[in-house]
């Protein structure tokens, strides 16, 4: 069975006004982030957005592994590498972009709350109602019966090269490709994007 997930592709003025609406909380908060935790890869970008809002210069990386290709869980999240830096005394953000099973996010603060920060707190751009673990701050809530596959700017060619490979076993060919990802995933995709990432036809 070919996994085709539902999708919905965020621009980047949503994830602009997600940034700004989690800032916006941690500011009404009163709390003073010193050091952002980025989970890498997909809460990477999302730490220097809210870097850049909150004033924070410091952001450290930690490696957190839970869904593999996409749509695709695989397995339980790991940690596959440790914080790039010290956090030890500060107030520290460990910021993801989406939290869906929730996993990776406890995961990482499990682990930085080990490394002695002086206070920790979690944030993700987007929440989906049905993870085990809330984040302190979210800019968008998706109902725990709207699961969608959120395609973020920082993922679009992975996510579209994967999906558009699942479709092409369902419909080969440009055309068949983009009716697929239109019918079954909800994602229009422009035809350039799809003839980059199918390549040449065969
Ligand atoms: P989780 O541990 O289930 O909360 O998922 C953690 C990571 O998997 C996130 O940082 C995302 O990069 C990716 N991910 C999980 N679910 C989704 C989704 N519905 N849409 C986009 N990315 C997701």
């Amino acid at each position: 069975m070919v996994e085709l997930p539902r999708c919905r592709r965020a621009t980047w003025p949503e994830v602009e006004g997600w940034a700004d609406a989690v800032a916006a909380k941690v500011r009404a908060a009163g709390t003073r982030p010193e050091t952002i935790v980025g989970l890498t890869r997909g809460g990477w970008v999302p730490a220097r957005l809210l870097g850049d809002r909150l004033g924070v210069r410091r952001l450290v990386a930690l490696r957190v592994q839970h869904w593999g290709v996409t749509a695709a869980r695989d397995g339980q999240a790991r940690l596959t590498e440790g914080l790039s830096g010290e956090i030890a005394g500060e107030a520290v953000l460990v910021v993801d972009d989406i939290t869906d099973t929730g996993d990776s996010l406890r995961l990482a603060s499990e682990h930085a709350r080990a490394a002695r920060p002086r206070s920790l707190e979690t944030a993700a751009l987007v929440h989906i109602a049905h993870a085990t673990f809330v984040p302190t701050y979210f800019g968008e809530e998706i109902p725990r019966d709207a699961w969608v596959w959120v395609v973020f700017p920082w993922n679009y060619w992975e996510d579209l090269g994967t999906l558009a490979a699942r479709a092409a076993e369902i419909a080969p060919g440009l055309e068949g490709v983009g009716r697929t990802l239109r019918e079954r995933c909800g994602l229009d995709v422009p035809a350039d994007d799809l003839r980059r990432v199918l390549g040449p036809p065969r």
